[in-house]
């Protein structure tokens, strides 16, 4: 009777898939499960990444092999919780604890991402008509916990939009308001989000960073993109570039060449404007993009219905070293009219288990992928021995190193949480488990609802296909857990 290393990945997004890939591809006695919440895979790849970015989700074919490999199982709709219980969002999810998740494999690598929202912490945060950027994100890209956004969000009377933040999230909000139905029809976009959309009587979206131009997250790619937006024109003030112009922010533009570049493009969308007004005046049709800068949220105004009326923000100037530079308030306040604001200030992860997560840097705390208890990571900058290390526990992706970076910036994370398993496993600090007796134990026996294996999977994927199809779209997502496993149901009988 052979005998494997059983290693659960919880999530399957790019980090958990790229790690289930080079664990596989280093050692045939690996055998991973891939354990995903949804019944449908690739985390941010389906509910992050934006539906007019196709070429970028292109990467779910290479997912696709790794599910497909014999040593790879996909196990989908198995949600991990701090309790047993029964999760309300779904009559057919199963809950299992991470103890329990430990006991059945040699171990466990949690990759599960970051599923909530850095707050601001100003009045009137929870007034209607003010959402996360990430609960925006995972509505339009038609995530079943984000479907009751459909009934918040009347695009009918919003004219103005204010998207707090200048990552690149704020970038794909801002498109995807600022774009025509048209544009994103034959997308993957999901149906609640483009009918919505098709009552939108956006004029102005006003995309705001607290610090200055030369400090603004997105990246040049994205901002191209945003410029050269057949439906929207892009309007930038002259006078916020100059007060962004300390001598610590010369000096970061002088030391970073792809950030001279992004300057250049500020600057070319900055003076298009002033060259050629008529351009953003006398074109009613288009819709305007405010990028501004050094402007903090201070405050949220409300109309009589506890509804979002518009954000006051205090001006800006910037202080510190080259690359330390930080926003701070002038005393001097402004307001924004806006009857819809997504604050794109960061997304957070959340704990599954108390004792292995870091509440105040909202990662798991780890070193190279290996977890840490929390009371030592408190040290960990000190930690030089494996002391404090949780023996059989790893994590990857925005889990373990927060919310930033590309699906290819995955590839090395997992690469480095693999190299730490692989050389546990070489030093006999993972144990293997008896294939009879994982059999027995088995996750997917025990479960007590549907579990989503990838020929599962596969079934929802194909009626997505089949429904994108009749509606001329690449793909037509299915909003709701309990209907994915009822089309299962009906594919088997
Ligand atoms: P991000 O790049 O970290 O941007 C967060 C923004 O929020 C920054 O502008 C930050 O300003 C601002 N912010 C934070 N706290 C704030 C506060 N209290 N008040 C006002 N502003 C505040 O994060 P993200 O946009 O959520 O993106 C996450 C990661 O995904 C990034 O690495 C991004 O590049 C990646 N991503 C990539 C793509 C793509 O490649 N197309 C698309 C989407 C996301 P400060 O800089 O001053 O802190």
């Amino acid at each position: 009777m052979n005998r494997f290393y059983r290693i659960a990945i919880v999530g399957s997004g790019p980090s958990g898939f790229y790690t289930a890939k080079y664990l596989i591809d280093k050692n045939p006695l690996i055998k991973v499960d891939i354990i995903e919440k949804l019944p449908t895979p690739y985390g941010l790849v389906r509910y992050g990444v934006a539906p007019d970015h196709q070429e970028v989700k292109a990467v779910t074919n290479t997912f696709d092999e790794i599910a497909c490999n014999s040593n790879v199982r996909y196990l989908g709709n198995v949600c991990i919780s701090q309790q047993n219980g029964n999760d309300t969002s779904s009559v057919h999810r199963n809950i299992v604890t991470l103890d329990r998740l430990r006991k059945l494999y040699s171990c466990v690598v949690l990759a599960y991402g970051a599923s909530s929202d850095t707050l601001l912490n100003i009045e009137n945060e929870a007034a209607n008509g003010i959402f996360s950027a990430r609960s925006f994100v995972n509505w339009y890209n038609g995530h079943p916990e984000y479907r009751h956004i459909s009934n918040k969000l009347n695009f009918k009377d919003v004219t103005d939009v204010v998207i707090i933040g200048n990552g690149n999230v704020a970038v794909d909000c801002a498109r995807i308001l600022a774009k025509s139905v048209d544009e994103l029809e034959k997308t993957d976009i999901c149906i609640d989000a483009l009918h919505a959309l098709k009552r939108s009587q956006i004029k102005n979206i006003h995309m705001v960073g607290r610090r200055g131009h030369v400090q603004s997250s997105f990246t040049i790619k994205e901002l191209r993109e945003l410029s050269r937006l057949a439906n929207a024109t892009c309007l930038i003030s002259k006078e916020e570039l100059a007060a962004g112009l300390t001598d610590s922010t010369v000096k970061e533009i002088e030391d970073n060449r792809p950030k001279k570049r992004i300057v250049e493009l500020i600057n070319t969308i900055a003076d298009s404007i002033t060259s050629d007004d008529t351009k953003y005046v006398d074109d009613g049709a288009k819709r305007k993009i405010h990028i501004k800068f050094l402007l903090s949220p201070t405050e949220f105004l409300t109309d009589s219905n506890d509804r979002v009326s518009g954000v006051k923000f205090e001006v800006n100037k910037l202080t510190g070293m080259p690359h330390h530079q930080k926003s701070v308030g002038t005393g001097e306040t402004t307001v924004v009219n806006s009857q819809l604001v997504l604050k794109s200030v960061g997304y957070q992860s959340e704990s599954v288990d108390d004792r292995f997560f870091d509440t105040k840097r909202k990662i798991v705390p780890n070193i190279g992928g290996r977890v840490l208890t929390v009371s030592a990571s408190s040290t960990v900058e000190s930690l030089s021995n494996s002391a404090a290390i949780e023996p059989g526990l790893y994590t990857v992706g925005w889990l373990k190193r927060g919310p930033s970076g590309i699906i290819g910036t995955n590839i090395t994370d997992a690469k480095e949480t693999t190299a730490s398993i692989l050389a546990d496993i070489a030093m006999d600090k993972v144990g293997q488990v008896w294939c009879e007796e994982f059999n027995r134990n088995d996750l997917l026996t025990t479960c007590k609802q549907p579990v989503v294996t990838w020929d599962k999977y596969r079934i929802i994927d194909q009626e997505e296909l089949n429904r994108g199809k009749l509606g001329c779209k690449i793909r037509e997502k299915i909003l709701s857990v309990n209907e994915m496993i009822h089309i299962i149901n009906d594919n088997k009988q």
